[in-house]
């Protein structure tokens, strides 16, 4: 079983799971931007954690036979901090970088007027790079956030088939299958999806369009829980290549949007390149 997992947050997972996630086969992820638990206080430790998802992480990756890639954004939760808004103006010089596959992740945490402002932004920062969006939908009173997140999304202009609406459930699959949009499940060992209630939503609504991702984080999560979904499909009678579709085609195919998914050929076992180290880098900053 190949795995593309397309939202996990490795900053936060020990190389445990990248040996554990290797042997489940997952061969590459999408690391969205996003919320580290402590609040940040200025601007620049965004940077630094920008820096770190396109350097350190992907070289920690590779070490275990993983392709990393990432997308970048100022997260729904920061947006309500003024010291955090200023990111916003320095974004254009990340979402430039190759490994970066997309905007996000963006969305309403709490529906304010200052994240309404920032998802605006954001997407129209998509739709100038030509990236897609990645886009999270609020925990809370998810109903309703999820549909005003499709109004926002429509009236941005952005290409429907360039956003994922993420953390999505029985409630809110439908309507973002029907507004064009992906739509993306995080398969959570206590809250969210289950597997099982994951395999359900594919039987009812079909394969096209949609994303599993474990979401792994610093939170309780399981970075191996793309491939129990693939599991609980086989168990319920679906193809592997039904399977394969899900876990590998599908994220390839959206993230490829980018047209900066440069992916590997699938290894069966990881060839760690034992001469490399790693020198750092460092997005210039300040206009030059
Ligand atoms: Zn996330």
């Amino acid at each position: 079983m190949r795995i593309f997992d397309p939202h996990i947050h490795m900053t936060s997972r020990t190389t445990d799971d990248y040996e554990a996630m290797f042997a489940a086969g997952v061969r590459a992820l999408v690391e969205p931007a996003f919320w580290l638990g402590q609040p940040r206080t200025s601007p620049e430790s965004f940077y630094d954690y920008f820096d770190s998802l396109l350097g350190w992480e992907p070289y920690r990756a590779a070490q275990f036979g993983i392709q990393h890639f990432c997308t970048i954004a100022l997260n729904p939760k920061e947006a309500n901090d003024p010291r955090c808004m200023p990111v916003l103006d320095e974004l254009p010089r990340y979402l430039a970088k190759d490994r970066v596959v997309a905007v996000g992740e963006i969305g309403y945490d709490s529906m304010t007027k200052e994240e309404d402002e920032a998802l605006a932004r954001q997407l129209q920062l998509a739709i100038e790079h030509e990236l897609p969006a990645l886009v999270h939908t609020p925990h809370r009173d998810k109903e309703a956030g999820t549909r005003r997140t499709l109004d926002v999304v429509r009236e941005s202009g952005i290409a429907p088939e360039l956003v994922v609406l993420d953390h999505l459930n029985e409630l809110t699959v439908s309507m973002v299958l029907d507004s064009g949009c992906w739509a993306g499940f995080s398969v959570y060992p206590k809250t969210k999806m289950s597997e099982d209630r994951m395999v359900r939503i594919i039987q009812e609504h079909g394969s096209d369009r949609v994303l599993v991702n474990s979401a792994a984080d610093w939170g309780r999560s399981d970075p191996l829980k793309t491939r129990k979904t693939g599991l609980a499909m086989l168990a319920a009678g679906f193809a592997a290549d039904e399977v394969d579709k899900v876990l590998w085609r599908n994220p390839v195919a959206f993230y490829g949007q980018s047209g900066r998914l440069d992916l590997d050929p699938v290894l069966d076992e990881p060839k760690p390149d034992e001469s490399a180290t790693y020198q750092g880098n460092s997005i210039k900053r300040g206009g030059e």
